[in-house]
Parts: C-alpha cells; sequence; structure tokens
C-alpha cells in the first residue's frame, strides 16, 4: 500500500498510541515504531512526516533512549514531543537540563502565531505539560514560537529544515488547540492531502484479501465480539463461502451470548459464510483447574482456542489461512509495535502457540484502533447494535473471574453480569459509557440473609469513560441504578452477598481485572 503515513517514532512515553489516533483522526494513516528502528527502514517506509514522542528519560544521561541525529537530514519534517523536543534539540546542539520549576497539568503557554503551527492557535492557549526536564537553550537555526512563565522554550522551530520542538503534549485532550496544532504539523508542514478515510480502508481490505487468499480456503475465529465481528464480514464479503467462521463457545461467554452469535452468523443470519458452532465448555473448564494465575490463564484459554481450530480444520480439510480479530492497541501492548512495556499478552497475539496448523494468518484489522474498527463495521454494513456491543475480551470470563475459574463462577458472574447490563440499560446508560460489566473476585466474606450467615463472594461492578480505551476514568453511574442492581445481584444470584464497585481508572488499574 503506498499511501501517505506520519511515523511516530516511540521513546516510552504514556501518550504514544493517542498521537497515532490524533494524526488518524485529520484523516492521515499513522504507525508507532520504536526508538530503536533502524534509519534505512524509517527511510524506506517513505513518511510524510516523523514525529518523536514524550519519554521517561533524560536525553542528557548516558543510556538514554535516542535515535540517529540522521533523521533530522532526511528532507522529512520531524516534529519532537516533549521528550521528543528535548531530544531534538539536544542532538541538535541545544542544551538540555533539569529544569528549576517543573511543569505538570494544565499551562498557560504564550505562542508565536507567525509559525505555521499555530496559525489559527489563540495567543494564549491552555496546555498539558509533564516533564521535569527543559529545554534551556534552543539548538543553533532554530527560533523560539512559544513559551510560559517557567519554561523559556515551549515550542522552537526550524522551518528552513521543517524541524519543529513542542515542549507540551499537543495529543492529549487537555490541550485545549492540540488537534488544531498537529493538523497543523501535518497539513502545512508535511503537505498530506488526507487520504486516510475508512471507506477506502475497507475497500482496499477486502481486494487485499481476495488477492492474498486466491482459491484458498479461510477459517475464522469468531468470538461474537465486536472485532472478530468485523473481520468476519469483512472476510465474508471478499471471499464468501471460502470463509469458514468457527464460534468456539469456551463456556467464558457472557449470558446467552452462544445462542445470540449463532443468530447473526448461523445458517438463519443474512452472512454467506458457512458457520459451525464448538460446544468446547467442558474442555475449558477442565485446562482452567486449579490455575489461579491470570497471564496463566490466557495463555492456556489462548492455546485451547487454537487446538479447537486445528481439530475443526481438520475435519474441514485444508485450510490456508485463519482469521484473527487482532487490533492495533493489541499489538502494541503486547510490546510488539512500540516501545512500552508489556502490560498483560493479548490473547490474539501472547496467546498464540509456536505451533499452529495453517499457511498463514490474516489480521486485516490489525492496523485499526478500536473506534475505527467500529467505523469500519458501520461501513461493511453491520447492524449499530452488534457494531456497539459492549467489548469483550477473548479469554471472556476467565479473566473476570478473579483467581480460579468453575462452572460455578461462570455462573455466577453471568448472572450479575446480566442484571447489571440490564439495569444499566433500564436507566438508558448503555450507550453512554464506554464500557460496564461485572466480574467476581476471590473474596468471600461474612453476610447474614434470611437470619442465617452465610460466607459467600463479592461481586465487583465496573464501569469506565475510554474515548480509545488506553486510558480510562471510572464512570460515575448514579446511586439509584447502582443500588438497584447491588440488591437485585444479591438477592437473585446465589453465592454472593456483596456487591463492590471499582472506582480506579486505567491506569493505575487496567479495565479488564486481570
Ligand atoms: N523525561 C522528560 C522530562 O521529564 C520528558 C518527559 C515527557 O516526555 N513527558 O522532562
Amino acid at each position: 500500500m503506498n499511501q501517505e503515513k506520519i511515523i511516530v517514532i516511540d521513546f516510552g512515553g504514556q501518550y504514544n498510541q493517542l498521537i497515532a489516533r490524533r494524526v488518524r483522526e485529520c484523516n492521515v494513516y499513522c504507525e508507532i515504531y520504536s526508538y530503536k528502528t533502524d534509519i534505512e527502514q524509517i527511510k524506506a517506509m517513505n513518511p510524510k512526516g516523523i514525529i518523536l514522542t514524550g519519554g521517561p528519560n533524560s536525553c542528557y544521561e548516558e543510556g538514554a533512549a535516542s535515535c540517529s541525529k540522521e533523521i533530522f537530514e532526511l528532507g522529512v519534517p520531524v516534529l519532537g514531543l516533549c521528550y521528543g523536543a528535548q531530544l531534538m534539540m539536544y542532538l541538535l546542539g541545544g542544551r538540555v537540563c533539569k529544569a528549576p520549576v517543573r511543569e505538570y497539568g494544565k499551562i498557560e503557554v504564550q505562542i508565536d502565531k507567525s509559525s505555521k503551527l499555530f496559525g489559527d492557535v489563540s495567543e494564549k492557549t491552555i496546555c498539558w505539560m509533564s516533564h521535569n526536564d527543559y529545554i534551556e537553550e534552543k539548538a543553533p537555526g532554530f527560533r523560539i514560537v512559544a513559551h510560559t512563565t517557567n519554561c523559556p522554550v515551549a515550542a522552537a522551530e526550524c522551518e528552513e529544515k521543517k524541524l519543529y520542538a513542542i515542549q507540551y503534549h499537543p495529543e492529549v485532550l487537555h490541550t485545549q488547540e492540540g488537534s488544531k496544532m498537529l493538523c497543523n504539523f501535518i497539513y502545512e508542514v508535511c503537505g498530506c492531502t488526507g487520504s486516510w478515510r475508512m471507506d477506502t480502508f475497507v475497500e482496499n481490505s477486502i481486494q487485499a484479501i481476495r488477492k492474498k487468499v486466491g482459491t484458498g480456503k479461510v477459517l475464522c475465529a469468531l468470538s461474537g465480539g465486536v472485532d472478530s465481528s468485523v473481520a468476519a464480514v469483512m472476510l465474508a464479503k471478499a471471499v464468501g463461502e471460502q470463509l469458514t467462521c468457527v464460534f468456539v463457545d469456551h463456556g467464558l461467554l457472557r449470558k446467552n451470548e452462544g445462542d445470540e452469535v449463532e443468530a447473526v452468523f448461523g445458517p438463519n443470519g443474512p452472512y454467506n459464510l458457512k458457520f459451525i458452532r464448538v460446544n468446547a465448555q467442558q474442555r475449558f473448564y477442565d485446562k482452567l483447574k486449579h490455575v489461579e494465575e491470570p497471564e496463566q490463564k490466557r495463555k492456556i484459554i489462548g492455546e485451547e482456542f487454537i487446538r479447537v481450530f486445528e481439530e475443526e480444520a481438520k475435519k474441514i480439510g485444508a485450510v490456508d489461512f485463519l482469521v484473527q480479530g487482532t487490533i492495533y492497541p493489541d499489538v502494541v501492548e503486547s510490546g510488539l509495535g512500540g516501545e512500552s512495556a508489556v502490560i498483560k499478552s493479548h490473547h490474539n497475539v501472547g496467546g498464540l502457540p509456536d505451533y499452529v496448523d495453517f499457511k498463514e494468518i490474516i489480521e486485516p484489522l490489525r492496523n485499526l484502533f478500536k473506534d475505527e474498527v467500529r467505523k469500519a463495521g458501520l461501513e461493511l454494513g453491520i447492524p449499530e447494535n452488534l457494531v456497539y456491543r459492549q467489548p469483550f475480551p477473548g479469554p471472556g470470563l476467565g479473566i473476570r473471574i478473579i483467581g480460579e475459574v468453575t462452572p460455578e463462577k461462570v455462573k455466577m458472574v453471568q448472572d450479575a453480569d446480566a442484571i447489571y447490563r440490564e439495569e444499566i440499560a433500564a436507566a438508558g446508560l448503555d450507550r453512554g459509557i464506554g464500557q460496564y460489566f461485572a466480574a467476581l473476585t476471590n473474596m468471600r466474606s461474612v453476610g447474614v440473609m434470611g437470619d442465617e450467615r452465610t460466607y459467600d463472594y463479592a461481586v465487583a461492578l465496573r464501569a469506565v469513560n475510554t474515548v480509545d480505551f488506553m486510558t480510562a476514568e471510572a464512570a460515575e453511574i448514579p446511586w439509584e441504578v447502582l443500588s438497584k442492581a447491588a440488591n437485585r445481584i444479591v438477592n437473585e444470584v446465589e453465592h454472593v452477598n456483596r456487591v463492590l464497585y471499582d472506582c480506579t481508572g486505567k491506569p493505575p488499574a487496567t479495565i479488564e481485572f486481570e
């Protein structure tokens, strides 16, 4: 694909994925690469522009993440953000040191409107800062185009060489005019045309899949979630009957979900594909017996999934391709795309064993963020209720049951979750909240019911608001809704005597519990 592209060079900053998303919101395709990426490889990608991210290091310290100085001589525009800005100045002969006053939070910045970055930005604008170091002295050939009370170089530029350095974080929404600034870099400096559009992506993907698959047979791992559903429909449109969707009911699905998936993708649904449902519940329960460690559970579930597919594939005959609904954050969070640490291995990425009996894996959504997957889904004509379905992890309830998974616990969390979702929907909150679900904690505690002592489990309710699932805040659910759900859960779900609400955001918590 020869499309215009911006490259984000990741120095381990917290917001690296946000940068890529913001760029894509400006309709320009963007990918994240580690700062260790070879300069030749970067050149070969022929980017329209390069963005250097923030990062935890101090650029003047030994062993700090760095890049080749050559990156500034490619003739490709470079925008350094925070650490990236400091590094640019440092490598090009400026001075970076510990700031006398560190800046954190929303800070008013005075900008110079004559910079291409700031043409349509207000002269005083609120920006998000998060730095201990600062640029004490700009590099030769640069001019300062923004400052704050405590930060003499909040932005600097060398227009001639198309190099730009910004100390704050325009990618964070707290920077009120941040998107404008990024857009200005992309359009005014890099000269992009804005060719990243979901309809073309979908169309190109379908064509590319057709070409790749040829007359081959394709097997799709259908979980019923948004990602795998979108992937499945894309494949169905590309190769129709050559596609067999295997839906593994691993016994870790939400209440009634297996039947719901079958209703959509099965023989009575609208799509032209072969659908096989495998009821493998007991197999998964057996494998998960006595296993408590989250990563181990994820691996077991992921591996068992692959085994089930292999068996189905053998029954079907030779299969050439396996489809997975991996999306971009899975790739990056698994430590593959950028520089961020492995937080948890993703079912679709980390759980894949070495031995797989297929010729190749197709991941048509591998480069998309969640909101882009939804847009692609709508573009493919998938009904809205499916596209906006609550996200559900590959390992399913396996990671919403803390500790050992048993069929009894699965039933508890299914019932509690169904009640919670019913109450959220009844209050009209279902489309307003990013994600919400019930989990079963591993905690048992004393309660009293019908004058009798109980020693039962605690259900944790979770609801978060998020744009991109990279960061999230706990949602403020009205008390009436929570207390009604809590009441119903302890009354209707056996062996649950306590309901807790999770108030933490991501970070420091993750959205799922394990
Ligand atoms: N570590 C650098 C500093 O403290 C950069 C911080 C960042 O990129 N957010 O100034």
